[in-house]
């Protein structure tokens, strides 16, 4: 008898991942704490309840990462991508889905399954040591007890219970015309860097139309839930900070000193938004000490008024949520598992990732490294360029820890995959010079086909070992 493989936590992930260890032949037992006990955003018992919007986002996989990853995880027989498939209504290049028939399918898939047993409690602590393999994936409301159980374990500032999150840009959408690189007074980083940040000016003009945008700018509300929960020790929003007086960001995020603008270097900013190196790869750049509450297009459209920043694109947007994760790159070793315990392994939102999807797509891999770890032929994950191994490579390991606490949630984006070692296309199939737009697509497209057939050989892999 093959002992089973426990998965805590009944959301997107964990029932992804209880599904992949299923049918990879390995016995499983999910425990979800609904209806007993609830979270303050779930409203049913389901599993896979969709807590807010029922959208699943872009399914273009050409030319979309959140995309390109539905196409691979149905190419690994997600679960979760099938019953979204069999629940889909209209909603234009969007999958979006009927929340009641995705999350009744999902729980009808598994209570049939004959390896799959359900049990509803909460656990509430770690849990007993003869649970050998374990998948955590109690999502970003984790219960109280349990979250304190993981604290006790990991440590002081390794689990977060809040985000703070400040807006990425792509690198290559930065004017280099307007913004330079340059630490502040040159200081060496511990890499030798002595340029690691990218600096946009403010001139005195610009910085107080600015300000009036942030403080006249639509801000989204906290949940009621949300507002006992302290944040405000040393992430203040941007906009809270412009409230306390029109110079507090100048003497705060913004402030222009150590800094000499080399394309006119006789004249002294007035203030200066600074940007640092985000992931390994050198693609993503955050915007430092910018996290908000302004909502995403009013976010938009104040931020590419910054000189240098006028054509950002823009990885990931700021935000403030409740949420519950973990500091991954530092405590999961790439399989998932926490290096401290490694019985314990962690998927979901919990590992740091952000969204429906993506927190699938984590769970998916969870249960098929635990499944394979059980069968005792354990797996790599897949391939770099796949958005399946992008997102856990940065989950894991690919971000740059630039401090305490700037591991921030991500939703899965082109910047987390390798650049293409070529530059993309310049012209059409019909010779026409491409507009920046077109070869945008073009190249994403052409990650996309990477992704798709690096992530077929990894496939292959698997039925030839299996
Ligand atoms: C309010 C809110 C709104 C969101 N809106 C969106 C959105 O619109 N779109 C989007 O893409 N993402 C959204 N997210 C982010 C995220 O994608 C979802 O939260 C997603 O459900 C995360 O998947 P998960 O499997 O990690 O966690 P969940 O889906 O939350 O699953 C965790 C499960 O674990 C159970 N559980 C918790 N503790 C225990 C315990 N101790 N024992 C047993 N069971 C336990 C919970 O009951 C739950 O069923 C939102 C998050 C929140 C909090």
């Amino acid at each position: 008898m093959t002992e089973p493989v426990h998965v805590i936590g009944g959301g997107l992930a964990g029932s992804e991942a209880a599904w992949q260890i299923a049918e990879a032949g390995v016995p499983v037992v999910l425990h979800e704490m609904r209806p007993h006990r609830t979270t303050p955003a779930h409203q049913t018992e389901g599993l896979a309840e969709l807590v807010c919007s029922n959208s699943f986002r872009s399914d273009d996989f050409e030319h979309n990462a959140v995309g390109l990853l539905h196409a691979e995880m149905r190419r690994c027989g997600s679960l979760i991508m099938a019953a979204a498939d069999e629940s889909q209504v209209p909603a234009g290049g969007a999958l979006a889905v009927d929340r009641e028939g995705f999350s009744a399918r999902v729980t009808a898939r598994l209570e049939a399954h004959p390896r799959v047993a359900i049990r509803r409690e909460e656990i509430t602590g770690l849990p007993p040591q003869d649970w050998d393999n374990v998948v955590i994936a109690t999502g970003p409301l984790t219960s109280p007890a349990l979250s304190e159980a993981i604290l006790a374990r990991t440590g002081e500032g390794a689990l977060a219970f809040f985000d703070a999150i400040a807006p990425i840009v792509h690198a290559d959408s930065i004017d280099f015309d307007l913004a330079w690189r340059q630490s502040r007074y040159d200081k060496e980083g511990p890499g030798g860097d002595a340029a690691a940040y990218v600096n946009c000016p403010l001139d005195q003009a610009q910085y107080e139309t600015f300000v009036q945008a942030l403080l006249d700018g639509p801000k989204a509300e906290f949940k009621d839930w949300e507002t006992d929960t302290p944040y405000f020790d040393g992430c203040l929003p941007i906009e809270v900070m412009a409230e306390r007086g029109r110079e507090t960001l100048r003497y705060g995020p913004m402030k222009p000193v150590g800094l000499t603008n080399p394309h006119r270097p006789g004249e002294k900013p007035y203030a200066v938004v600074q940007l640092r190196q985000d992931n390994a790869l050198g693609t993503l750049f955050n915007m430092v000490g910018f996290q908000t509450k302004l909502k995403h297009g009013a976010q938009t459209e104040i931020f590419r008024t910054i000189p240098g920043l006028q054509n950002a694109q823009f990885a990931r947007l700021g935000g403030l949520h409740r949420n519950t994760f973990l500091n991954s790159p530092r405590l999961l070793d790439r399989q998932l598992r926490l290096k401290a315990e490694p019985r314990l392994r962690f998927a979901g939102q919990i590992t740091g990732v952000e969204g429906y999807v993506e927190s699938a797509a984590v769970g998916l891999l969870a249960g098929r490294f635990a499944a394979a770890e059980r069968l005792g032929a354990p797996i790599e994950a897949p391939p770099e360029v796949t958005a399946l191994g992008a997102l856990i490579a940065h989950v894991t390991g690919g971000h740059l820890d630039g401090g305490k606490g700037s591991f921030q949630p991500m939703n899965v984006n082109y910047g987390l995959l390798p650049p293409l070692s070529a530059e993309g296309p310049k012209r059409g199939e019909d010779g026409r010079r491409l507009t920046p737009t077109e070869r945008g697509r073009a190249k994403k497209r052409l990650m996309s086909l990477r992704a798709l057939e690096a992530l077929g050989g990894w496939l292959a892999d698997r039925r030839a070992a299996a």
